[in-house]
């Protein structure tokens, strides 16, 4: 699996919150803003923003699955501690 980096991340975000990344990609995204404050933050802005542009779209939104797996991530770690 390829691991992203910061440009990587950052570059990817828009594009993730439309829903035009593969799920791969989606895992290696979602992975990286689990470890990364700075690319969740970059993450919570864009996701804010489309969140307030898509308001009436009706198709399932991949922040929903992030959110998910970011949990998920989250409590992995909480349990394992270092990676
Ligand atoms: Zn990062």
């Amino acid at each position: 699996m390829t691991e992203f980096d910061c440009q990587e991340t950052k570059r990817h975000v828009h594009e993730f919150l439309h829903n035009e990344l593969n799920e791969s990609e989606i895992e290696d995204i979602t992975a990286h803003l689990a470890n990364c404050d700075s690319c969740e933050a970059d993450y919570d802005m864009e996701n804010l923003i489309n969140g307030s542009i898509k308001e009436a779209c009706d198709e399932v939104p991949p922040q929903e699955l992030a959110n998910r797996v970011l949990a998920e991530i989250r409590r992995i770690q909480a349990n394992g501690g270092q990676h």
